[in-house]
């Protein structure tokens, strides 16, 4: 075994082979991977081997794709056969609503260049004979589904990687891991040290154990998983002989089980309802080669209805049963990226379906470690998309619960039940007396809607329009024709102070730093230019900001606030969470309601749009800024958790006259969109650059240097590739919810990134990114945007439909 490498790869199942095969193909050939027993020998030998590029994030979709594309490359480099079998698959769905599912994932595929189409059920029928067609209503094929050999795949990467010159040690196990103060990693084995620039986990079913090693509780949980092989079939075997390939693959969603020939019979894996964990606290370290207990009870409820949606396989005989373990993150996407607080530790872990990601974890996870950023947008799979309120038992909660979810359907306004509340404000109960309808905001209660007295606070799910429409709306016209009030505790908050901390902001930022008592919104870029944040920062001191952004991506900007650190101590960071709370107030009554509850000036000419003060209100210590979200006059107000209760009691009594009334997230989206506001994980993700989001006046090319800097001069100009385009739509009774492709002239030229009900405006938004050349087409009707398979009119809109000249803010 060496002494030292520049990475060092824990663990050799499918996932760790790719992670190492990509770095030497991103030119890192001292690199090693260590496995405690054979390569395969985690969750990857048992695993069916089926891959399929559907996902719930077209980001992830597309690196499924990238995977899949993979193969025959890997086959060609090293002579090894991945056991490829490219049959195509069939999802199935048996109610309207998952038709629906299946024409936005069809609808998506179009500009994520994969090939699906929708079938009638006597069409999906001809393809699959063995279905009863009566129980579905339709299907989406997609071409690129198949099966492939587990064990001939990752020693296919292994050998590839090897050719590259990776080392690969057997047989030993990584016992300890600790940090030198070069910032190096020891990796302790059980056959001698090794000393590793980086280290990756890829632990699989021991990722947890990894994790603590160094002193992480990663959000992972492995699930017992079972699937069934049949034995021969006549009805399979007179398939392949009379159409000459084999069945094609199948997802029915009902009786949530998936399908595909092996052999001459069929393999049938189920994501049964009544799912258990595997090891939940601990992973045996000598847990082996060796399959668990099957529980055919378990899965009878699936079998039952399958059986009846596949006659023929009730008559077949069980060959064998497997039951094994695999793991899962909360939300069924990977773990990936490097850790926050610990340079040189990355992750590769709970990859749930390493046939169908491995590849693409792979080439992220590479390029990261070798350019220092994945080079395209892994924010749906990036470690850092949780905090530290995902603890262990919340994991094993959510883990179930997206289990047994496997093959529902998510609506877009349902809001998952499970480890909730998790974390709550101290204004949870009254406003949930208030008729709040509560969402999950990275871990945190925040209220989404109010439902009027003699209303019930409940979501109806759909796709569609639903019950929440007209209060939503009854909310955004009490914020716009009045006041409104809104809890915004869940936006990221931090504090950056220190002798270095403007020169530390400017280089980070965009945009110019305010003076003191000023405010400026700014975007971040990362070095190719592209945006990796969105910012409203605040000086309330020549060496203090103060800086709100996006609560989901907390961990995401410390870890790289952390990086671009300076180490001589000039710049303090510190990130506030619970810490700082909040209550906005908006609407063009609100500098009134504002004046009742302090004895400062608010008027406009001592409290100018995008001003900050340190000021009493209500009695408490607070911080204001005059920004509001909503585009109308509104202030933010920030306190410590103690006083929030007693801010809130006193809004709501000196506004009882003056029209107040509650508004929740929804009605604020709705409210920024009447405004053309992007927003952070929608329209502004490290796939665009800021001109191409139309961030324009908050880059300050000027300034001598910032990261990203080259990039955007050259952007701004050429113009760049994509523009950030909003739509007036003529919907009908569903507005887009993302992600719908955006037609012009026949052809599918872009993507939709939000959009709803503009309730003030009257009108159906959407936002999305176009082709330059195409976002002046101001032509009404120009574009066209498929909703639920319905292709409907829409037109650019050249400024907001809401109060165009932004007056309302500074009035
Ligand atoms: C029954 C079943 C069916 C499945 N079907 C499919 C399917 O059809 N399609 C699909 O894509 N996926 C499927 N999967 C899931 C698939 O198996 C996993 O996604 C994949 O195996 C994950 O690979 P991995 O490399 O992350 O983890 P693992 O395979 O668990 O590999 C981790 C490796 O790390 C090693 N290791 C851990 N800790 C240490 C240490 N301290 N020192 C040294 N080595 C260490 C382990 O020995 C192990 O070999 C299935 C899984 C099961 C159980």
């Amino acid at each position: 075994m060496k002494t030292h490498t520049r990475v060092a790869v824990i663990g050799g199942g499918v996932v760790g082979c790719s992670v190492l095969y990509h770095l030497t193909k991103a030119g890192w050939t001292d690199v090693v991977l260590i496995e405690r027993d054979q390569l395969t020998s985690g969750s990857t030998w048992h695993a069916a081997g089926g891959f399929h590029t559907l996902n719930g994030d077209p980001n992830v979709a597309k690196l499924q794709g990238y995977t899949i594309g993979l193969y025959d490359e890997l086959e060609r480099i090293t002579g090894q056969s991945c056991g490829l079998h490219r049959s195509g698959g069939l999802l199935l769905a048996d109610t309207p609503e998952r038709m629906e599912w299946l024409k936005m994932a069809h609808a998506r595929a179009r500009y994520l260049g994969l090939e699906t189409s929708l079938l009638s059920p006597s069409e999906a029928k001809r393809l699959l004979p063995l279905i009863e067609e009566k129980y579905f209503v339709g299907a989406m094929l997609d071409a690129a589904d198949g099966n492939l050999d587990p064990y001939g795949t990752t020693h296919a990467y292994a050998k590839a990687a090897r050719m590259a010159g990776a080392e690969i040690y057997l047989k030993t196990r990584v016992s300890s891991l600790s940090r030198r103060p070069n910032g190096t990693w020891d990796v302790v084995t059980t056959q001698g040290t090794i000393n590793a620039e980086h280290v990756v986990n890829a632990g699989g079913l021991w990722a947890r154990e990894v994790g603590r090693m160094v002193g992480l509780e990663l959000p992972v949980l492995a699930m017992e998983h079972m699937y069934l092989v049949t034995d021969d079939m006549p009805e399979v075997m007179a398939f392949n002989k009379e159409r000459g390939h084999e069945l094609p693959h199948a997802i029915d969603f009902k009786a949530e089980i998936y399908m595909r020939q092996e052999r001459n019979g069929i393999v049938l894996g189920t994501y049964e309802r009544a799912c258990v964990p595997w090891s939940p606290k601990t992973t045996p370290w000598d847990f082996g080669t060796e399959l668990l207990e099957p529980d055919l009870e378990r899965i009878a409820p699936s079998l039952e209805i399958g059986y009846q949606h596949f006659p023929a396989m009730a008559h077949a005989g069980i060959r064998r049963i497997v039951n094994g373990p695999f793991t899962f993150s909360p939300d069924g996407n990977p773990l990936v990226g490097p850790v926050q607080g610990l340079p040189g530790f990355w992750c590769a872990c709970a990859v749930m379906a390493g046939f169908s990601q491995g590849g693409g974890v792979g080439l992220a996870l590479s390029q990261w470690m070798v350019n220092g950023d994945p080079g395209f947008d892994v924010w749906a799979m990036d470690v850092a998309r949780y905090g530290p309120w995902a603890a262990r038992s919340y994991t094993n909660e959510k883990v179930r619960e997206n289990y047994s979810r496997r093959f529902s359907i998510r609506f877009p306004n349902e809001e998952l039940p499970a480890a909730r509340p998790q974390q709550t404000t101290a204004l949870y109960d009254v406003l949930l007396a208030a008729g709040a309808v509560m969402g999950d905001s990275w871990g945190l209660e925040t209220p989404l809607w109010f439902a009027p007295p003699g209303v019930e606070p409940r979501d109806v799910v759909s796709f569609h329009r639903s019950n929440d429409f007209p209060h939503v709306k009854a909310e955004c016209l009490g914020v716009r024709n009045a006041v409104g009030v809104t809890e915004i505790a869940n936006f990221a908050k931090y504090e950056i102070s220190g002798p270095g901390a403007e020169a530390y902001l400017s280089r980070l930022m965009t945009n110019r730093m305010p003076k003191v008592g000023r405010i400026v919104l700014t975007p971040m870029l990362n070095s190719a230019g592209k945006l990796i944040g969105d910012f409203t920062i605040a000086r309330a001191a020549p060496e203090r900001f103060l800086m709100w952004g996006s609560s989901q991506a907390q961990i995401y900007h410390m870890r790289w606030f952390e990086a671009q650190q300076p180490a001589d101590g000039s710049v303090r960071l510190h990130r506030f969470d619970m810490g700082l709370v909040g209550l906005s107030i908006a609407g063009p009554r609100s500098r009134e309601l504002l004046a009742r509850l302090t004895d400062e000036d608010v008027a406009t000419t001592a409290l100018r749009f995008l001003d900050h003060r340190a000021m009493d209100i209500a009695n408490c210590p607070a911080l204001v800024n005059r920004v509001s979200y909503t585009g109308d006059l509104g202030y933010e107000i920030w306190v410590a958790p103690e006083y929030q209760r007693r801010l809130y009691d006193r809004i709501l009594a000196a506004g009882q006259d003056l029209g107040l009334v509650h508004f929740g997230m929804r009605a604020l989206l709705s409210l920024r969109l009447e405004k053309n506001f992007p927003t952070w994980y929608r329209e502004l993700r490290p796939i665009y650059g800021a001109f191409e989001a139309g961030l324009d006046r908050f880059v300050d090319l000027t300034k001598p240097d910032f990261i990203g800097r080259d990039v955007a001069v050259a952007e701004k100009a050429t113009g760049g590739k994509l523009k950030r385009i909003s739509l007036v739509v003529d919907a009908l009774d569903a507005d887009v919810l993302g992600d719908e492709p955006i037609w012009h002239g026949g052809n599918v030229i872009g993507w939709v990134t939000s959009g709803g009900y503009g309730h003030y405006v009257d009108r159906s938004l959407a936002q999305g990114y176009v082709p330059v050349a195409l976002a002046g087409d101001l032509q009404e009707g120009a574009f066209e945007i498929e909703i639920l398979g319905d292709r409907r009119k829409a037109s650019i809109l050249s400024e907001p439909l809401f109060d165009p000249k932004g007056e309302r803010m500074r009035m």
